[in-house]
């Protein structure tokens, strides 16, 4: 324990406006429970760009966000049994829960009745402000940590702990396989692990984009039909003809305009988390028995089911790896949607 470095490197939010710095942050002691982890990649989602900008709420500052995170165990407390040094791992958005609620108990952290602890913002259990993975080292409750397979790239394996369970978990919940028709709506970090597991659950999938850009991308990921939302036509065309849609979309949605695409009992569920209210004509719901639905991120064993789903059905993110220097780039080209697509950070740069 004496080599711990309790002092490590990080790229932080000095405030709400301006760009990220190299800085150093504290990360507590390795307690009994806890596993040291030198992370070698962090993904960038564009949930760290809301939450550092303010957009979801005000935050403290400085700010270290980051929630898509791969690297080794470098520690383990004297109560680890899950994992040990050397062992490759990933820690995704949260880093504990109450552990006693019953959706905590059914294995659905996410939703923890007494609120989870996120990997940044969030008040960890010793009243500090948790500081996410753009850093070299974090320390995690074992039971947060996931254990990522030996047949998954380190390289690009980061975006699965956040856009991948984001996305696997909703297409799991409304059963999404064969014969289910289902448009993805956004072909961005999470989008494009949408289209991925939706195909590799047998559906039949549709991307629906701003233009028509990254279509070839979108086929070779598996999606069987790829329109551009920029042409009204694709609303006429498509109506009435998906069960379910998955929104990645980062900013409000001309909601009747997408709920007329859904089939009877049809649902729209939203991934994506816009800071400003999205209008729901309830009148396009009446129509065809439709529901509105959201869903976030995923439980740690279904975070688990998810990683060793991708290992054995060779899926991964489409990665560009970038240096330290140049996140703050990067975050200017993920709010200009242009990205293949999902930046991830060589931590070895730092
Ligand atoms: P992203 O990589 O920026 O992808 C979002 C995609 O939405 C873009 O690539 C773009 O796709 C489309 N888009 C962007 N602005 C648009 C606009 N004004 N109108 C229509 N389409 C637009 O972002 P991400 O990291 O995948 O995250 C997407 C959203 O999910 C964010 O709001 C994020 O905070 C949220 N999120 C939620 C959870 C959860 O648990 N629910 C977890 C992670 C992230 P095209 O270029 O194809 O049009
Ligand atoms: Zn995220
Ligand atoms: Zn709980």
């Amino acid at each position: 324990m004496a080599d711990m470095p309790t002092t490590v490197a990080a790229i932080a939010a000095p405030s709400a406006t301006e760009p990220l710095v190299r800085t150093t942050i504290e990360r507590r002691d390795v307690g009994p429970n806890d596993v040291l982890i030198e992370i070698q990649y962090a993904g960038i989602c564009h949930s760290d760009i809301h939450a550092a900008r303010g957009e979801w709420g005000e935050i403290a500052y400085p700010q270290v966000v980051g929630h898509e995170i791969a690297g080794v165990v470098t520690e383990v407390g004297s109560a680890v049994t899950k994992h040990a040094v050397g062992d490759r791992v990933g820690v995704g958005c949260m880093v504990n829960s109450c552990r006693e609620c019953e959706n905590c108990l059914a294995g659905e952290e996410q939703y923890c009745l007494n609120g989870n602890t996120g990997t940044y913002t969030s008040v960890d259990r010793d009243g500090t402000i948790t500081q996410g993975g753009y850093s070299s080292h974090v320390v995690v409750d074992q039971d947060f940590v996931l254990h990522i397979p030996d047949a998954l790239d380190m390289k690009t394996v980061a975006p699965l702990l956040c856009a991948g369970i984001t996305t696997y978990s909703p297409l799991r919940h409304w059963n999404a396989g064969p014969g289910m028709r289902v448009a993805v709506v956004g072909l961005g970090g999470l989008g494009h692990m949408a289209v991925k597991f939706a195909h590799a659950f047998g559906a039949t999938v549709t991307v629906l984009s701003q233009t028509l850009s990254k279509k070839d991308d979108g086929l070779a990921m598996g999606a069987d039909d790829y329109r551009a939302t920029s042409d009204d036509a694709t609303f006429s065309e498509l109506k009435n003809s998906f069960d379910l849609i998955i929104n990645t979309v980062s900013a409000p949605l001309p909601m009747r305009k997408y709920l007329g695409l859904l089939v009877l009992n049809g649902t729209f569920v939203s991934v994506g988390a816009p800071p400003e209210p999205m209008e729901v004509p309830v009148f396009a719901l009446f129509n065809q028995r439709r529901s509105f639905a959201g869903s976030s991120i995923g439980g740690i064993r279904e975070t688990q089911e998810m990683l060793d789903f991708s290992a054995e059905h060779g899926i991964a993110p489409e990665t560009e790896l970038i240096s330290a220097d140049q996140v703050n780039e990067a975050w200017e080209r993920v709010l200009k949607s242009d990205v293949r697509f999902r930046f991830v950070i060589d931590i070895a740069t730092l």
